[in-house]
């Protein structure tokens, strides 16, 4: 098999696609922490903040933390603040069952295992939930693009990614995603191959053409045998 690694990216792909009214959720995590009469206006600001960021993040391709959303938000981040919004997301990031097969697939065959996330989180949630699916020990190197600069599809993003996963061809790896821009786009940009996982409410990136297309993860082996 020509291929020495596979690089994911995670919300949509390794775990499955879920539509998120973010805005209400930023209601539910303040609900508890504010005087009835400041909990609408904080939600709003840290919503605005977020979408600040994410909109940095498609323009500019500046990565963001967590705690710079509260900055921008001008609220306080406590724990208390924290461990709620890390509650209201829980139903979010459960790992895909099919992903916990594939990375053991991957492991056997001595397919590195990579993992690229746009995410403002910082590593400790994310290696939480893996740790909790069961599948930490299967990931060869993660980058989280709260630790760098950059965000996909910019390419230090996916540079980094390769050296997380100690591989240099990049024709030798695989990135899989479900976002025709940040994913398959920036991965095709650094000359990877690319495997297009849509989800409904992904916007579209015509220039983006995927080397495949699947419908869940389990089509990935047969695909990867066949290159
Ligand atoms: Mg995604």
């Amino acid at each position: 098999m020509a291929v020495d690694a596979v690089i994911f990216d995670w919300g949509g792909t390794l775990t499955p696609w879920h539509s998120i009214n973010v805005e209400q959720l930023w209601w539910t995590v303040c609900e508890p922490h504010f005087p009835a009469a400041e909990v609408a206006d904080r939600a709003a600001a840290l919503h605005a903040a977020e979408q600040d960021l994410w909109q940095a993040g498609r323009t500019e391709h500046r990565s963001a933390t967590i705690s710079q959303l509260f900055e921008l938000a001008g609220v306080r981040q406590t724990e208390a603040l924290l461990t709620s919004y890390q509650g209201v997301w829980e139903p979010h990031t459960f790992t895909d069952p099919e992903a916990v097969v594939l990375l053991g697939y991957l492991r056997e065959r001595g397919i590195r295992v990579g993992v690229l996330s746009n995410t403002m989180w910082p590593r400790d949630w994310h290696d939480e939930v893996f740790r909790r699916d069961g599948v930490l020990h299967l990931i060869d190197g993660s980058v989280y693009t709260s630790e760098i600069d950059w965000v996909k599809p910019h390419p230090d993003a996916f540079g980094a990614a390769m050296a997380a996963v100690r591989v240099t061809d990049p024709g030798r790896c695989v990135f899989v995603g479900d976002r025709p821009y940040d994913d398959v786009h920036g991965a095709q940009s650094v000359g990877m191959r690319t495997v297009l996982m849509p989800n409904s409410d992904v916007p579209p990136y015509a220039e983006a053409v995927p080397d495949a297309i699947i419908g869940s993860l389990a089509e990935l082996p047969p695909l990867l045998e066949s290159w």
